[in-house]
């Protein structure tokens, strides 16, 4: 049997695309796995189904795990922590996050003591003794001065004593990223819902990334359920016309027989500039569906269709953080 696991895992790793994340020397799947929906973000989620979407998605060659102690605010890495335990440690790259734990702006701290804090607060609920990458978690937030001035230099500190790997940032405005490299040197950045059938503003910033090596992750390849059938949770704060437009689309597939979310997952991987995109569920059915489509081609001339249709919203945004981060 043990055999037999190991032999399925060894084929999955070999139909699995990896590419090397910036400069850090690690080699990451294109499509990897977000533990947002692990903390109930979407919906309320069984611990056992979580647990399961996590196993599934190592078993299917995915080794790079993203979570923040935001989600569910603690939840998503208490479940993590638990779907982890036994696993070898060689078997995932993990990052995590700092700076973010609720909502409203009071809930942001991205101080030196509270971020030496929280990432003794993630090793603990996640079970492990080095976080692969930390985060600081929607920087746009913040003051970017302290980010660059006081929140990275703290966590160079904790880089030293061996608690984490390497450093990354994440935000929803592209602008912050270009702020921050410009004054201070990251391994990674993560930008979500910029790389995705209907907003692909990350590719203009691409060459200035690819100018400072740092490794490029893109998230939420399914516009945070914009691109599904399921919709999206009241929370998604997405313009209405943008919703609309986007639930036409999934229409349209449906009745080519198509799933919309199959031809999102397939073109969100086949950029290799981008080192890996995360998309999240706590459904292992979903995260095989998702390995699978990352695994295949797009229909060209379903993908030609829908981003016609996508066109009058195509890049619509809305506004994250303070004003001067927008
Ligand atoms: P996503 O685009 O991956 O969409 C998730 C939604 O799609 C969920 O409702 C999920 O149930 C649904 N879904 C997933 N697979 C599906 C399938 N095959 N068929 C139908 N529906 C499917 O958005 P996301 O979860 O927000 O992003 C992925 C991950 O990226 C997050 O879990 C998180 O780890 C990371 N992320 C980070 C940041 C940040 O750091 N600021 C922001 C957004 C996302």
């Amino acid at each position: 049997m043990a055999q037999c696991l190991s032999s399925f895992r060894i084929l999955h790793s070999l139909l699995m695309q990896y590419r090397p994340l910036g400069q850090t020397g690690l080699n990451v799947s294109v499509l990897s796995y977000g533990a947002s929906p692990l903390g109930s973000v979407f919906r309320d989620v069984n611990e056992n189904d979580g647990i399961r979407t996590v196993h599934t998605a190592l078993d299917l060659g995915i080794n790079f795990i993203d979570v923040s102690p935001y989600y569910g605010l603690t939840k998503a890495e208490t479940v993590l922590g638990k779907a982890l335990k036994g696993i070898a440690r060689d078997r995932y790259i993990l990052a995590t996050k700092v700076g973010r734990y609720g909502d409203t702006g009071g809930d942001f701290d991205f101080s030196a003591e509270r971020v030496t804090r929280s990432v003794d607060e993630s090793l603990q609920r996640l079970g492990v003794d080095t976080i692969d990458l930390i985060q600081c978690h929607d920087i746009e937030y913040g003051d970017l001065n302290q980010i660059v001035d006081e929140t990275l230099p703290a966590l160079e500190k904790l880089c030293d004593a061996g608690k984490v790997r390497f450093i990354g940032i994440t935000g929803y405005p592209l602008k912050v990223f270009r702020e921050v490299l410009s004054h201070a040197t990251v391994d990674t950045i993560l930008s979500y819902c910029h790389y995705s059938l209907n907003d692909t503003s990350l590719e203009e910033l691409l060459p200035f990334l690819e100018e400072k090596g740092v490794g490029i992750i893109s998230a939420s390849p399914l516009s945070m359920g914009l691109l599904t059938s399921r919709g999206t949770p009241s929370w998604h704060p997405a313009p209405a016309e943008l919703k609309e437009v986007c639930a036409k689309a999934v229409t349209y597939c449906q009745e080519c027989g198509a799933d919309l979310s199959e031809l999102a997952v397939q073109f969100a991987v086949a950029n290799p500039r981008i080192a890996t995109t995360i998309v999240g569920t706590a459904n292992p059915e979903n995260i095989r569906k998702n390995v699978e489509w990352a695994q295949s081609a797009p229909d060209e001339e379903l993908l030609r269709e829908v981003r016609e249709i996508l066109r009058p919203v195509q890049n619509l945004t809305w506004m994250s953080g303070r004003a001067e981060n927008n």
